[in-house]
């Protein structure tokens, strides 16, 4: 059992679902003091992304749907690769250095 199993299993699946809703505020919070208060909280950034991504891999455990997440990234990421390509295409780089 890992470290994710082991703590749903022990705190149970619903606090423990409700704590990704907690963590994913808390990262919200942070980015939106960033950009709207300029305000210099990368370490702030820095642990409540490690906070979110902790409870994301427990709500992958929870639902037993790693693999097909895994497998809508791949398939998403290559659409936004795709996307990627064709912005290239239609726009000027130059001003940018790339
Ligand atoms: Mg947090």
């Amino acid at each position: 059992m890992n470290i994710y199993e082991k703590a749903l299993k022990t705190w149970g699946k619903e606090p423990q679902m409700l704590q990704v809703i907690e963590e994913m505020s808390e990262l919200t919070k942070e980015i939106l003091k960033n950009i709207n208060r300029k305000k210099d909280n990368l370490d702030q950034l820095v642990e409540e992304t490690a906070d979110v991504e902790i409870m994301l891999e427990q709500l992958k455990c929870c639902y037993h749907i790693g693999t097909k997440v895994e497998e809508y990234k791949t398939s998403k990421l290559e659409k936004i690769r795709q996307r990627l390509e064709e912005w290239e295409k239609t726009h000027d780089n130059t001003a940018s250095g790339n």
